[in-house]
């Protein structure tokens, strides 16, 4: 046990072979990026494994989540959680807006749905919602309160690729959901990202935003950023795609032992299925209340980093908390993110994880309260 490094995750790799094979046209074409024949496969790949209509493609996440901000071209204050990653607020402030943070709900940790309307002001134009751990917001009540208030919905959506809520994917929601596949997540093409969204016209504005704001060969129509899936990174997500159905069940199968040994577990809470709801178990977090479990969450941490194991303080600290922001926000406006944050831990994840070190972990978690 001492000798090994159990890693948080683990990237996903198509074999060597796979891969080569996919890339080896390039080396005839010498199209790299830019829009290429792959790229083409992969947007229309997407849009039929998550049965939408409209997805644009970036070269990451950030920038994707970014540039969508900028393309409906919102002003003022936008409602988001703190309990993300830095990704999602600062793209909220490099576009000059405000965000105004909502506090989570103690189950499943997404935005709390009752405290939106307090925050809507005559400034308000969007609501940024974070899906976490690959558990989806209330999709509807937040559509509901939108609509109520002529706000647009962006989601966050990096956690929750492949996620279904009654037959319709993550990807559905909203007027636009922005998708991660970057090297840790579910789904990855190294580094990448993608926009599905709603209105068939954004997807000329979000083309122009993510290559420089051109128009033709003699046209420049807006201040665009550099922001293209090239086609290596494309060539990975076709690959990885026909894989994903088969990563998800395996890493089901984690989860589910780590369910059946921490769920009796005094002072740890764990996940519950959500309602219609079909998870990519993109995350195992377990929240460690000190007073029953005895031990607090920096010492589980560090106990099991010392056996080879790493987990992760993940979301921790809030993005309201940053160093960066520092006295621009108020943390305990949002009490329950901040009790989570502090009481949070990801435990190892990924579809080649084995079984059996999936119980040594449960096992070394178990005897620390037994301490
Ligand atoms: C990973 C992640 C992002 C950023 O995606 P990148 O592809 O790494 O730029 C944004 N938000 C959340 C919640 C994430 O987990």
């Amino acid at each position: 046990m001492k000798e090994q490094k159990i890693q948080v995750t683990q990237s996903s790799l198509p074999s060597f072979e796979e891969y080569v094979e996919k890339i080896k046209g390039i080396w005839n074409s010498h199209w790299l990026t830019n829009m290429g024949p792959l790229h083409s496969e992969f947007e229309e790949a997407l849009k039929e494994k998550l049965k939408i209509d409209n997805i644009s493609l970036f070269t990451n996440g950030h920038l994707a989540l970014e540039l969508t901000l900028q393309a409906f071209d919102l002003t003022g204050e936008v409602i988001t959680t703190p309990f993300t990653f830095a990704s999602t607020t600062h793209a909220i402030v490099r576009n000059d807006l405000t965000p105004v943070f909502c506090d989570i709900n103690p189950k499943d940790f997404t935005m709390d749905v009752n405290k939106i309307k307090q925050l809507i002001t005559d400034k308000t134009t969007a609501i940024v919602p974070v899906h976490v751990y690959g558990n989806l917001c209330d999709v509807e009540r937040i559509q509901e309160i939108a609509d109520k208030h002529g706000l647009k919905v962006i989601y966050d959506a990096a956690h929750a690729f492949n996620v279904w809520y009654k037959g319709k994917s993550s990807a559905s929601f909203g007027d636009a959901s922005m998708f991660s596949f970057h090297a840790t997540k579910v789904f990855n093409t190294i580094e990448g990202g993608a926009v599905a969204f709603k209105n068939p016209k954004f997807g000329e504005i979000l083309y122009r935003l993510k290559n420089f704001g051109i128009k033709d060969a003699e046209h420049v129509a807006g201040v665009g950023s550099n922001a293209k899936m090239n086609e290596f990174q494309a060539a990975m997500g076709i690959c990885n795609l026909k894989y994903l159905d088969n990563e998800i069940m395996k890493r089901k199968r984690i989860v589910e032992i780590y369910n059946n040994n921490l769920a009796l577990v005094k002072g740890l809470q764990i996940l519950s299925p959500q309602k219609d709801v079909k998870s990519n178990y993109a995350y195992y977090p377990i929240v460690i209340n000190e007073t029953i479990f005895g031990k607090d969450r920096n010492y589980v941490h560090r106990q099991l980093q010392e056996h080879g194991i790493f987990t992760r303080k993940y979301f921790y600290p809030l993005t309201n908390e940053y160093e960066c922001y520092a006295n621009n926000f108020e943390v305990q406006k949002t009490p329950v993110a901040q009790k989570i944050a502090n009481q949070v831990l990801t435990l190892p994840l990924y579809a080649e994880l084995e079984e059996k070190v999936a119980e040594e972990i449960c096992g070394l978690i178990k005897a620390m309260k037994e301490e």
